[in-house]
């Protein structure tokens, strides 16, 4: 299998490489050359199975010879060894015809864990092979870090370093990345919001000296081997409810647009995925570019739903390279115009992503009003960002079922679940503790030579 940038001026790399790589070296993002399909017997086959089996059947064709069926096994088990439930993302009923697909069991409560679980495994494995170390960095609005620093911690081949924007995270959130006690966590918390966040490590990748010396390694959600362990739960809801006999809808709450994005691959691998529906807080640039075609960035406004208040959303890239038919010459003129400030969809590929997509947009108070009806309805406490997704997935009814993905546990929130419900979330026992422990986090300015100096001074030599 394999992979070529969006931006087309990139080497082709195996999955190997673009996993260890992250971010192509000419600023794109890796995609499957071409992306296999899983005849429908096949798919049919996967109902009820393990979730580990689902994996494997779903990921394998995309790993190539980077790990033999044995070792590629071995890593999925123990991915997902530590997850708090045996059906790892389980369906929850809300209503008659809608389905919660819980992503929150993993160790850090967000369905982050599900794709860094993974990674971690997998970096581990390459890096004891190569006999080499790294440095991987990534910027969070709050849940990729935490579960980045779980996946990493005492790796003794790997710094990881995390930049969340300072007093822009939840407590919870912050106590999981400040307060790890291994020398090889670095949490900095920087002036600024996720977008500053996600712009330095941009830039610190796209400084290739800096890259090379300090053997950088990026696992945001622009990193293939992400996205690729997120479209395994897509088949697994699916087929539990149905699929392929039967086509599913799925409501995804959106910000860097990984998670919808794997739904697309699910699709594209012959899953019968009916509707793809984005939904967004109020910082809603995805949902306006659906709508008008136009993609223009107007600053971010904090919301209760932290993690989707983003408004340069790297993996629509990944999107907009199929809606132009892997045009990367196309891709790469709009980001030029993205960062001259904006960029308009031309008529063709908005057409295309409206065939896959379709987007909605909840205000704070439809998200607290969905908070406080669900658990009266329902009996069930939602997250923000959950909230924000059931809202949308409530306004576009339909006859197929309709799975919304349910991204963080309500406990990493309790402050806004309170405020909404009056009930105050607890922690599940493991985490009980997290309040008791000490932090330990570093305060940088927005300025790239000042991150540099402490990646260097920091890092184990
Ligand atoms: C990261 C995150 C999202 C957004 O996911 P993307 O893949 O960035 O679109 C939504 N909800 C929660 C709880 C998250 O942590």
């Amino acid at each position: 299998m394999r992979y070529v940038s969006t931006r087309g001026e990139a080497p082709e790399l195996g999955f190997e490489d673009a996993m260890m790589t992250g971010l192509a070296r000419d600023g794109g993002l890796y995609v499957p050359a071409e992306v296999p399909a899983l005849p429908p017997g096949e798919i049919a086959a996967l109902a009820g199975r393990p979730y580990e089996d689902v994996a494997f059947c779903v990921m394998r064709p995309f790993v190539g010879d980077a790990f033999d069926d044995a070792t590629f096994r071995r890593l999925i088990d123990a991915a997902y060894a530590g997850f708090g439930h045996p059906a790892r993302a389980p369906l929850r009923q809300l209503a008659p015809n809608h389905f919660l697909l819980e992503l929150f069991h993993g160790p850090t409560l967000a369905f982050k864990d599900f794709a860094m679980q993974l990674i971690g495994g997998m970096f581990a494995e390459v890096l004891g092979r190569r006999g080499d170390r790294l440095c991987v960095i990534g910027a969070t609005s709050g849940d990729t870090g935490s579960a980045a620093i779980e996946a990493f911690r005492g790796n003794p081949a790997v710094d990881v370093f995390v930049l969340y924007p300072h007093g822009r995270v939840s407590e919870v959130q912050r106590r999981q990345m400040t307060t790890p006690g291994e020398t090889n966590v670095h949490a900095i918390a920087v002036d600024g919001d996720f977008d500053t966040c996600q712009a330095l490590v941009k830039a610190a990748f796209n400084d290739h000296g800096f890259r090379d010396e300090v053997a950088l390694a990026g696992v945001n959600s622009i990193n293939w081997g992400r996205v690729l362990a997120q479209v395994v739960y897509y088949f697994a809801a699916a087929t539990a409810l149905g699929a392929p006999g039967r086509t599913v809808d799925f409501t995804v709450p959106t910000g860097n647009f990984g998670d919808v994005f794997a739904g697309h691959v699910a699709k594209r691998m012959g899953l019968p995925v009916g509707r793809l529906i984005v939904a967004t807080n109020r910082n809603d640039i995805l949902h306006r570019a659906l709508t008008t075609g136009e993609y223009r960035p107007d600053g971010v406004a904090p919301t209760i739903s932290p993690s989707m208040d983003i408004q340069v959303s790297s993996n629509f890239e990944r999107a907009l390279h199929l809606a132009y038919g892997g045009d990367a010459r196309a891709v790469r003129q709009l980001m030029a115009e993205l960062s001259q400030g904006g960029f308009g969809i031309s008529q063709g590929a908005l057409q295309a992503l409206r065939e896959v997509y379709a987007s909605g947009r909840a205000s704070e108070e439809e998200t607290k009003a969905t908070i406080a009806r669900t658990l009266r309805d329902a009996g069930e406490l939602l997250c923000p960002h959950t909230a924000v997704a059931v809202h949308v997935a409530e306004a576009h009814p339909g006859d197929a079922p309709m799975v919304t993905l349910a991204t963080a546990h309500p406990a990493k929130f309790p402050d806004a679940v309170e405020e909404a419900t009056g009930v105050r979330p607890p922690l599940p026992p493991r985490m009980g503790d997290l309040y008791d422990r000490p932090e330990r986090v570093t305060r940088i300015a927005d300025d790239l030579s000042a991150l540099q100096a402490h990646i260097r001074k920091t890092r184990a030599t």
